[in-house]
């Protein structure tokens, strides 16, 4: 049984479909049980959809290094689950 850790570190393989099947399974096994890193998944996703559907070449240099603040902040907010261990009660 993977742990909410296990999936994190597993999470960008698990979304670049990178994985075994073992793996997947055991990945979509937790999933199904685990509200957390469902949510990490989809942000990890999103993000990775916003990132693949923009190129920041063209864009200011102060614009590209806001936007780059707002999505590192965004990833270290506790509530969407991206780094480190649950902090959700309900996670638990
Ligand atoms: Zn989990």
């Amino acid at each position: 049984m993977l742990m909410c850790q296990d999936v994190a570190t597993l999470a960008s393989d698990y979304i670049d479909d990178e994985l075994g099947p073992v793996k997947r399974l055991a990945i979509g096994a937790h999933l199904l049980m685990c509200r957390h890193c469902r949510s990490l998944i989809g942000n990890l996703r999103t993000t990775r959809e916003i990132i693949s559907q923009r190129s920041y070449d063209h864009l200011d240099g102060d614009y590209a290094r806001r936007l780059d603040a707002a999505i590192g902040e965004a990833l270290r907010h506790p509530d969407n689950g991206r780094t480190g261990p649950p902090k959700d009660p309900e996670a638990r």
